[in-house]
């Protein structure tokens, strides 16, 4: 199993990431990649892939902190990106939810902070790991605009939430969907019209990735406290028991899955 996004690289981890990393490899979670969300983030993702071996690195600026970059930040993350082990560009995109801690950051400065690193993606040759919350229009807009020359497989949609009309645009692209602990909670997430079980359930396995989003989004029964990449096969068997098949079947196909995008 491959939780192909998490972040051990935030300071929720600071003082046991390696037990942490244990606990994972020891549940069966033998691979993990850490995403970087800002310059500091990213570059913690890379130390951390440089530390361990099963570990690998994401690295880019999240919407969220599209207005705190400053100078030649696409310079900083073009550096980090061509650093060994490093697999992709994420987490990018654009998310029009308002937290509570951070509000809506510009759109038009979230676009742009997108689509440079979309252009980088393209130059790099490396797939793109993509956030996005609320703003399906305005991603596919983007994505329309770039999509032939994007990497085959382009990448993946991580944390996908959003109706069907958007996910079969999504997997037309050719990028693949990953699915968190939030899967196994009631209802709907707020301004959601469609229950992530639906979504589950519509996408092909053999385009679905499992993730985990450590620290946030922590399965049942644990919700509530920090989450982990162990966890990762919570969120397996619970899309297995969506789809009907094994557990066995989830984490093969799904490892397959994250070694075509990330080739590792
Ligand atoms: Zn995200
Ligand atoms: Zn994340």
């Amino acid at each position: 199993m491959i939780d192909t996004h998490c972040h051990l690289n935030f300071n929720a981890f600071k003082n046991d990431y390696d037990e942490v990393i244990k606990k994972a490899l020891d549940a069966g979670v033998n691979k993990i990649i850490n995403v970087g969300t800002s310059i500091e983030t990213s570059l913690r993702a890379v130390e951390l892939a440089k530390e361990y071996e099963n570990l690998y690195a994401i690295v880019g600026i999240h919407p969220h902190h599209a207005d705190k970059v400053e100078g030649d930040w696409i310079k900083d993350i073009e550096k980090l990106a061509r650093e060994e082990k490093v697999v992709a560009i994420g987490e990018v995109g654009i998310d029009y939810f308002s937290y509570k801690s951070n509000g809506i950051v510009d759109p038009k400065l979230q676009k742009e902070i997108f689509v440079k690193q979309i252009e980088l993606s393209i130059r790099l040759k490396l797939p793109l790991q993509i956030h996005g919350r609320h703003a399906s229009d305005d991603i596919i807009q983007i994505l329309t605009e770039y999509r032939t020359s994007f990497q085959t497989p382009p990448g993946m949609f991580h944390c996908l939430a959003g109706n069907i009309d958007y996910l079969k645009r999504i997997l037309g692209f050719g990028f693949y969907v990953g699915f968190d602990g939030n899967i196994t909670y009631e209802g709907l997430a707020p301004g959601e019209d469609t229950k992530l079980s639906e979504l589950v359930e519509y996408a092909p396995l053999d385009r679905i990735v499992v993730e985990t989003d450590a620290p946030y989004l922590t399965p049942k029964p644990h919700r509530g406290s920090r989450n982990e990449p162990s966890y990762a096969i919570i969120t397996a068997s619970s899309i297995a028991k969506i789809k009907g098949v094994s557990f066995d079947e989830v984490d093969k196909v799904t490892t397959a899955n994250a070694k075509a995008i990330f080739r590792i």
